[in-house]
């Protein structure tokens, strides 16, 4: 293998060459979006219930949209826009929430991201890169637990190149054991050439995941050194775009809050998703806005001088799945267990559940402080989670049917706006969930669930249809006879 210097040296010399050939326009104008979010909005309440209006119609916003209301200074304005946002998320997906694992594979990174626990300036940190046997190792532990779809995450160095990625996906569909098995791995790794995406692609990925952690190209080269990959904000910019031109129809967009004005990041994001649906006909898949965390020797995170508030997540959320009603939104462990409880009403989809971020930290359990690359705030396990869910009245779901029926980019897109997606969710959901309290709930946890199952089934018959019930009620008597693995 090469030395990561000399990896790191002929990477930019080819970045460089791609580049020459192949720069896109630039989407995000950095004067154009500091100017709509500078000053707070003048409250016009036509225009508000207007965007509202369009808003519930599933029509989306703009970005000049989207910026006007996150300056909107007025608390009645805000109930408003958390009402319609909450009621966008149950017209498009109903009360389900889709969980999933984090899995990190390396910490050895040859970039230096001021805010992260893996820069490579980091002298604390352990450095490591899980092995193949490590990597099942991992997933045995995870699937043991009940879960079904993770995203693996990895450092950029060459000992985590796409053939590593590559690999080491193949590891985690491989590993399986009675039920316990993983049926989508999502990726997120750092941006690679289009070549290097088709081989990933090749690997049966789920999405493919890259956050430009900030679109403000000031605070950008400010925190990622220019000598290295990660300092070129065009290569990142445009990672997704390259990952659609090699066949990658799920990718998925998101920054790193509290590096720089939330309401900038927002607008760039609304942005990004549609320059990207401009192009290739979908916008973003999800959405990610994780919230920057303390990290083992990391000073920076406490002198951003950008840190969000609370209330600034709620509007954060609501108004993105105001601007993007088709796209799915992911919020993480990063956030504590209360706040994450409200912030889930407002539109999330999906979330992680049972998380250890620390590498190797599943099968040895030791989450200890100089493996991780940042700290976790919600460390419940999956099965009190879901207890928690259960008694909010939301549907838990491992469901990975869309991807593996091919209802993937466009053509998802296109069942979601018909509002079918919705009829094959919530009976996917249903099956997936009965998989998981028949082999990994709790006993109180199954009781309460089994009559959730029922609930939902009702559902299902008195708002789609008496068959697509009657469809569900029979999978679920052949998941109760010990078939796994069924979705419509
Ligand atoms: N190395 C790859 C890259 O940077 O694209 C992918 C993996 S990196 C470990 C995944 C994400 O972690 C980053 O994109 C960043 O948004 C997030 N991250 C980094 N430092 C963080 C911190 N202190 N708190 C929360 N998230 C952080
Ligand atoms: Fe490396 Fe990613 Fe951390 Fe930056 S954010 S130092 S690229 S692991």
């Amino acid at each position: 293998m090469l030395t990561a210097v000399r990896w790191e040296e002929e990477r930019l010399e080819k970045i460089a060459a791609y580049h020459a050939e192949h720069m896109r326009a630039d989407f995000i104008n950095d004067e154009y979006i500091e100017r709509l979010v500078a000053a707070p909005g003048v409250i016009d309440r036509t225009k508000i219930d207007g965007l509202i209006a369009k808003s519930r119609a599933l029509k989306g916003l703009s970005p000049e949209e989207t910026a006007y209301l996150l300056t909107i200074d007025d608390e009645s304005v805000w109930k408003d826009i958390y009402s319609a946002a909450m009621d966008i998320k149950q017209k498009v997906y109903g009360n389900r929430i889709v969980l999933f694992a984090p899995l990190y594979l390396s910490s050895e990174c040859v970039n230096n991201c001021t805010y992260c626990g893996f820069r490579s300036g980091n002298e604390q940190i352990a450095r490591r890169c899980l092995s193949m046997d490590e990597i099942e190792r991992e997933i045995r532990a995870l699937t043991r637990g009940g879960h079904k779809r993770i995203i693996a995450v990895y450092g950029e160095h060459p000992s985590s190149d796409a053939n590593y990625i590559v690999d080491s996906v193949w590891r985690m569909y491989q590993t399986k054991n009675g039920p316990d098995d993983i049926r989508r791995v999502n990726v997120n790794a750092a941006p690679m050439f289009v070549d290097e995406y088709a081989m990933i692609k090749s690997a049966d990925i789920g999405t493919y995941q890259v956050f430009q952690e900030t679109y403000h190209k000031a605070t950008y080269r400010k925190l990622h050194p220019a000598n290295t990959i990660k300092g070129d904000y065009y290569w990142r910019l445009f990672a997704l775009h390259r990952a659609q031109e090699a066949g990658i129809s799920d990718v998925a967009i998101g920054a790193l809050i509290g590096l720089y004005d939330w309401r900038f990041e927002a607008v760039a994001l609304v942005s990004h998703a549609r320059d990207l649906e401009r192009e290739f006909g979908v916008g973003s898949h999800t959405i990610s806005f994780p919230r920057m965390e303390p990290a083992h020797n990391t000073p920076f995170v406490r002198q951003s001088g950008y840190a969000v508030s609370d209330d600034d997540m709620r509007k954060l959320i609501a108004v993105l799945r105001m601007a993007v009603p088709y796209t799915g939104l992911i919020l993480t462990a990063r956030e504590n267990g209360e706040l994450r409880r409200e912030l889930i009403k407002l539109g999330v989809t999906q979330t992680d559940a049972g998380s250890n971020i620390s590498i190797g930290g599943y099968g040895d359990h030791a989450a200890e402080i100089d493996k991780q690359q940042f700290e976790l705030s919600d460390t419940r396990s999956l099965d009190d989670y879901i207890s928690e869910l259960i008694d909010d009245g939301y549907l838990p779901s491992f469901c990975t049917a869309d991807y593996r029926c091919g209802r993937t980019g466009c053509e998802f897109m296109e069942y979601a706006k018909k509002g079918t997606i919705k009829n094959f969710c919530i009976p996917n959901a249903i099956l997936t969930f009965q998989e998981y309290l028949l082999d990994y709930a709790s006993p109180a946890v199954k009781n309460k669930g089994d009559e959730l199952i029922l609930s939902y089934v009702k559902d299902v018959k008195e708002q789609y249809s008496e068959g697509m019930a009657n469809k569900t009620q029979a999978a679920l008597a052949s998941i109760r006879n010990g078939k796994r693995d069924l979705y419509f």
